[in-house]
This record gives structure tokens, sequence and C-alpha cells, in this order.
């Protein structure tokens, strides 16, 4: 089992700074807030870091569109996405962003290592190559085949040129055998399975060395060995889970970096993450051992989402609708973590309705309002009749899904109980046995709300927080109805 001793660094990847935050970014960040919440409710030690990627060719393209210099875009788009993630109650200890000077310092000093560093086959770590591809003028940057419509730069109309640069690589070969052991013997944990055995299958088709440098993108930070280039993308963004920890000053990091690390990710950068990243740390001697928690994509309505079919879900459009912790809540029990879901509003607003407003709201205010009207002043919490350690263990599995399921289960369950017993007829009877009952009953179902409440509390915070406090109240008062029916 986990050692709770063990500080906890928990990540999102950051952000690329070019575009607006979505309910994918959204969701990830909210499952490292939960996991988080969780640990620091067990009074362990977690650090959590989220951020933003603020380097490259297309955050300078879209600082140019917006007719503003680089820094300026960036520190605007930090801002949106700091809000928006702040809007949904995420309590990260570090906002990091790839353009801070702390940062810019410990990828010169990762980049040093780097290129000092032998492989295990003792041969340099970092060699120069040609890069090649297609390069259009206009663009001033390398398009990839992909990007290009019919041969042509769909932006410029113009045939891009097949060039070649010389780049710096990094020998990331001669580390795959250590990292497919790794990930075999479960040294690297990857959840859920699915995303194991993706990954375990990106060995299979062969993983090539990468090139870590560009000499034709000058957003980014200069390699201390050749000023010529710049960092190119992982070894800018992957080193931010140690920059964001003060790697680079002094060995104060390690108390993170030598605890427990567990990173989010959507599946998108999973290859990154579960192979580039332990081998880029076993390159510049950090240890790897860590857990990598992939989940899956969202559709809406069976399509993907996208901007031009107009079936984009903002995460603000959600909070307006079903509140902070109403919007976590939906998100989270969409699917199971790691599975691709689908998402609508109308089932959103089904499921709000049915799962908080009637039954968690409903639970709570009736048990309330039970306990203030029926045992004023002599409230003390019985033994829950179903401890809810299941659920935690869930969530300390990444199991965010089943997590909910099992919490639901128990709300449910005590709705069922309170329409059986129907405490309100056993009030109107005034002999002992009766009251006995009573009292019995509406302490045990009080100390399982707090339980449920407990549970709640690291997926929505408010609604968790203000079930506790009014059930730590000398004398219990009703609580106003947490999640007001939508429509
Ligand atoms: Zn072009």
């Amino acid at each position: 089992m986990r050692n709770f001793r063990v500080p906890l660094l928990i990540t999102t990847p950051i952000y690329y700074a070019n575009a607006a935050p979505h309910l994918g970014s959204a969701y990830t960040t909210i499952a490292a807030d939960v996991l988080a919440r969780h640990w620091r409710n067990q009074k362990r030690r977690v650090f959590s870091l989220t951020g933003t990627d603020e380097h490259g060719q297309k955050v300078a393209d879209a600082a140019k569109q917006a007719g503003v210099d680089p820094q300026a875009f960036v520190d605007q788009q930090a801002k949106v996405f700091k809000t928006a993630f702040q809007g949904l109650n995420v309590g990260f200890d570090r906002f990091i962003r790839t353009t801070e000077p702390d940062h810019l310092k410990g990828v010169e000093f990762f980049l040093n290592q780097l290129k000092k560093a032998q492989t295990p086959k003792k041969r340099p770590a970092i060699y120069k190559g040609i890069y090649q591809g297609w390069y259009c003028q206009g663009c001033e940057k390398f398009l990839t085949e992909k990007e290009l419509v019919e041969g042509k730069c769909p932006l410029h109309q113009t045939a891009p040129q097949y060039l070649t640069e010389e780049n710096y690589f990094f020998r990331l070969s001669d580390y795959l055998p250590q990292i497919r052991k790794a990930i075999s013997q479960n040294k690297l944990k990857i959840f859920p399975s699915t995303a194991r055995q993706e990954t375990l299958g990106y060995f299979k088709q062969g993983v090539q060395d990468f090139s870590i440098s560009r000499q034709k993108v000058d957003w980014g930070v200069p390699l201390p060995f050749d000023k010529r280039q710049t960092a190119y993308v992982w070894v800018d963004a992957l080193p931010n889970y140690l920059t964001g920890v003060g790697y680079g000053q002094g060995r104060r990091y390690r108390n993170w970096w030598r605890g427990e690390v567990v990173h989010f990710m959507a599946r998108d950068i999973l290859k990154f993450h579960a192979i580039y990243w332990p081998a880029l740390l076993l390159a510049v001697g950090e240890p790897m051992p860590y857990t990598i928690v992939a989940h899956g994509f969202f559709t809406v309505e069976g399509k993907k989402m996208s901007k031009s079919l107009g079936n984009v879900i903002l995460p603000k459009e959600a909070i307006a609708k079903f509140g902070v912790d109403g919007t976590r809540y939906l998100l989270l029990s969409a699917c199971p973590f790691g599975q691709d879901g689908d998402l609508s509003m109308v089932r959103f607003l089904e499921k709000y309705n049915a799962d908080l407003a009637n039954g968690l709201g409903n639970l709570a205010s009736r048990t309330t309002n039970m306990l203030e009207r029926y045992l004023v002043g002599r409230v003390s919490l019985g033994q829950p009749p179903k401890p809810l350690l299941r659920a935690n263990q869930h969530i300390e599995n990444f199991d965010f899904f089943r997590a909910l399921q099992e919490i639901w289960k128990t709300i449910t369950w005590a709705n069922q109980a309170i329409d059986k017993v129907q405490p309100w007829e056993l009030a109107k009877k005034q002999d002992k046995t009766s009251q006995a009952k009573l009292k019995k009953f509406l302490s045990e179902l009080a100390a399982q709300l707090l339980e449920i409440a407990k549970a709640i509390k690291p997926f929505m915070p408010e609604a968790g927080k203000r079930i506790e406090a009014s059930l730590h109240a000398e004398s219990i008062k009703k609580i106003p109805p947490l999640f007001i029916r939508a429509v």
C-alpha cells in the first residue's frame, strides 16, 4: 500500500497558450484537483501543479495575428487559464508559466545536464542530426505533411521548399529497453490498464530518437550550448514538472521529486509522458518511477467537439447552468475515467436534477430538517451504517467514476431508508420505543450524511463543506437547498 508520509506531487499538463481552455483541459485539471483534495483531507503533504506552455511557433503566430508581442500575448492567455481554473474551484499550489525566469533557468540547467549525459550504451545522449521537412517562407516554419493542402501551404497557397536543418537529437533509442522493463514490472505505473497497453504497443511499433531543438523558431529557450537554436517542445515543456518545484536552484525540489509523483493528462500526450519523459529523466540522473494517469476524449452527442459544428460545450456555460460543484460532478461522472465519453447538455440536465437536486440535495435537506424538528438539542452522531471506505480506495486508484458510483449508492440507500422508516410517523407516537427508534435512526442518518459529505468534498468542495458545517453545529439547522432544480 501507499506510504501516506511520502509527499505527493500532482501535475496536470501545462496547457498550450495559443488556445482557450476547453472542457478537456477542465476535466484533466478537475481530476488532478480531486486527488489533491482527497489527500490533503487525509493530512498528506501535497503539491499540485498546473500552468501554461508559452513558447513555440504557434504561440508566436497567434501573437502576431493578435497584433501583440508574444510576451504580452502569453501574459493575457495565462490569465485566461488561471481564471478558468479558479472558476472551477481548482486549488493548485503553483500555476507555472514556461516564460517565468525560474523555469528558464531550470530548463537551461536541465539542457546542460542532458548535453553532458551518457546513454546506457556509453554514447552521448545528445547528438547533431538532420531535420527534414516542408518549409514555408511565408509562415517562416516547417509544415507537416498533414498541414499541406494539395502540396501547398493552405495559408499562402505556395508550394513549400523541402529543407533540411541541423538540429540536436536525443538518443531515446538507447533508453527504451530500460523504460519498457519499468513499465512491464509496474515500476512505472500507467493508469488505466488500456493506457498501459497502448504504451507497450508503441514499443512494438518502434520509437525514434527525437529532435530537441529548432533553428528557425525564435520564441523559445536558447540552447545554453548553442545559442543559434531554441529548445523544442518536449525539453522545454516536460521539465516544468521539475522546475515547478524548484529544479535548477538547489536541492529543494527533491522533497517533491523523490516522493510520489502523479502526472495527469489526456491520452494524446501519453507517449511523450510514458516514454520520452522517463528517458529524459534517466539521462539527467533523476529517478523515474512515477505514475501516469491518462484519460480519454469527449464527444458531444456522438460528434467530435468542433467550432464549425457549433457543439462546443464551454466550462463557463456548464458552470452558469449547474454551478461549480455541479459542473465538477457532471464531468467526472460522465464516463469511467480513462475511457472516451459522450456528453450532452440534455443528459447533464437530467443527471443534475436526478443525482444532485433530488439525490444528494434532497437527502441533505430532509435529514437536517428532521434533525432540527425532532431532535432539538440532543443530537449525537451515531455509527454510520455504511462507511464509504471503498469510495476512498477508488479515488486513490484514480477511478473517480466508480468512487462517485459508490457514494451515490449510499445516497440512494439513505433516501430509501428515510422513505421506509418514515421518521415523521415515529415522531407522532409518544411511546418510548418509537422515540428511541426515531433518535437512533436520525443520529445514524446524520452520521451517514457526514460520511457522505466527507466523501464528496474532493469532488464538490462547497456542498461537502456546507453539509459538514451544518452537522457540526451545536444545534442542527435545516440547510437551504444545495442544488436548485435546473430547467
Ligand atoms: Zn505559409
